[in-house]
C-alpha cells in the first residue's frame, strides 16, 4: 500500500473548513473575476450561518476533532455579522481564519483580535493602503497569526517593492510573501510582465524565506501543505503538495481509485451555500446550509486523469493497495 500522510500530527485533529461567505467586496482589482467581486451572491442571513457553523463543529467534534474555519470571499470583513460568527466558533473551541484585503478600521481589528486565530492580509496596489495595513498589523501582531501577501501588479511594482521594503522594515517577524498577477487567476501570467520584471519579483521572495517568524500566544493549526509519502520498501520521504502539482502529468498526484479523507477532514462551502467535501467537489454537493451533515467515511476518488489539483485538496490524507482496491482505514 502507498500511503500519503499528514506531518503535523495536529492535522488529524482538525476539520478544515473553507468558507466563500459571498462575493461582495469593497474592492473591484482589475485582475479579480466579477465571480469573486460582483456581489451576485447576496450575504447569508446570521442564523443560517450559526447554524451552519454548530453542525461543523459538532460534525467533527463527533469525530474528536476541532474545526478551523478559513473564511474567504469577496471580502468577508464587509459581512456586517463576520463579528458575531467569529465570536460563535471561537465560543465552541474553533478556530478561526481570514483572507482579507485589511482595509476595516484599526478599530475594528483591535475589537476582533480575541476571536480571531489568523489573518491573511493582501496588499492591492490599485488601493494603495500601504501605511493602513502597517497600523493593523501593528495593532494584532501579538494575538493573531499573520502572514501579508502583496499581489506584484505588473504595471504598480515601484509600489509593491515600495511597500515590501516599508512593511519589512516595520515587521520583519511577520510573515510577507509576494503573489504573481495571473490573467483572472488562471493560469497565463498577466501580460504586463517582461522576463526581468519576474525575475526581480523571484528573486525578492526568495530573500524573504529567511526572516524571523512570528510568537504568538495561540496554538497555530494550520494545515501544512508538505505531506509524507510512503513506498513500499522504501524509507518516507516528504512531498510538496504545490510541486507535485505544477509538475502536471509527471507529478504524484494521480489518485484514481484511492481511498481519500477529503471530506472527513476538510470541507469547502461555496457563495451560494452548496457544501462540498473540498475543492474537487468529489461526488457533487452533500447538501445546502444548513442542510448537510458532516461526513463520516472517505470516498473512493474517481477523477480519472483529472487528477489532485489544489493544495489543500492534495493535502488530505490518502491509501492505496498495490492493486488499487478499496482499503478501510478507521481513523
Ligand atoms: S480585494 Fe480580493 S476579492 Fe476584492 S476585488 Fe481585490 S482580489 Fe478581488
Ligand atoms: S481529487 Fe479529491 S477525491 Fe481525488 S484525491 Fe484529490 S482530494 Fe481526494
Amino acid at each position: 500500500m502507498i500511503k500519503l500522510e499528514h506531518i503535523r500530527p495536529h492535522a488529524l485533529k482538525v476539520g478544515y473548513v473553507d468558507w466563500r461567505l459571498g462575493n461582495t467586496c469593497n474592492y473591484k482589482c482589475s485582475y479579480c473575476p466579477p465571480y469573486e467581486n460582483s456581489g451576485s451572491f447576496p450575504w447569508i442571513d446570521i442564523d443560517t450561518n450559526i447554524k451552519t457553523q454548530n453542525i461543523i463543529i459538532e460534525g467533527y467534534r463527533a469525530m474528536g476533532k476541532s474545526t478551523s474555519f478559513a473564511y474567504t470571499g469577496g471580502e468577508p470583513t464587509v459581512y456586517k455579522h463576520f463579528p458575531q460568527l467569529l465570536e460563535n466558533g471561537k465560543n465552541q473551541g474553533a478556530f478561526n481564519w481570514v483572507y482579507t484585503n485589511g482595509s476595516r478600521t484599526v478599530r475594528y481589528w483591535s475589537d476582533i483580535k480575541d476571536v480571531l486565530d489568523m489573518a491573511c492580509i493582501s496588499y492591492h496596489a490599485e488601493y494603495d493602503n500601504a501605511d493602513h495595513i502597517i497600523e493593523v498589523v501593528e495593532a494584532i501582531k501579538k494575538d493573531v497569526f499573520l502572514s501579508v501577501n502583496v499581489v506584484m501588479h505588473p504595471l504598480q511594482l515601484d509600489k509593491c517593492f515600495s511597500f515590501l521594503d516599508k512593511f519589512n522594515a516595520a515587521h520583519p517577524e511577520v510573515t510577507l510573501d509576494t503573489k504573481i498577477v495571473r490573467v483572472m487567476h488562471g493560469d497565463p501570467l498577466h501580460p504586463d510582465y517582461t522576463p526581468e520584471s519576474v525575475e526581480k519579483v523571484l528573486a525578492y521572495k526568495q530573500n524573504l524565506n529567511t526572516r524571523p517568524r512570528q510568537t504568538v500566544n495561540k496554538p497555530f493549526l494550520g494545515k501544512s501543505v508538505t505531506m509524507k509519502l510512503t513506498e513500499p520498501g522504501q524509507e518516507p520521504r516528504s512531498i510538496s503538495c504545490q510541486e507535485e502539482i505544477l509538475k502536471g502529468l509527471n507529478g504524484f498526484n494521480d489518485f484514481n481509485d484511492w481511498e481519500c479523507y477529503i471530506g472527513v477532514e476538510s470541507l469547502m462551502i461555496d457563495f451560494d451555500g452548496k457544501v462540498y467535501k473540498g475543492y474537487c467537489q468529489m461526488d457533487g454537493s452533500i447538501g445546502t446550509i444548513p442542510n448537510f451533515e458532516v461526513p463520516k467515511e472517505p470516498v473512493i476518488c474517481h477523477y480519472g486523469d483529472k487528477r489532485c489539483t489544489c493544495n489543500l485538496d492534495f493535502a488530505t490524507t490518502k491509501y492505496s493497495t498495490p492493486n488499487k482496491t478499496f482499503y478501510f482505514k478507521q481513523i
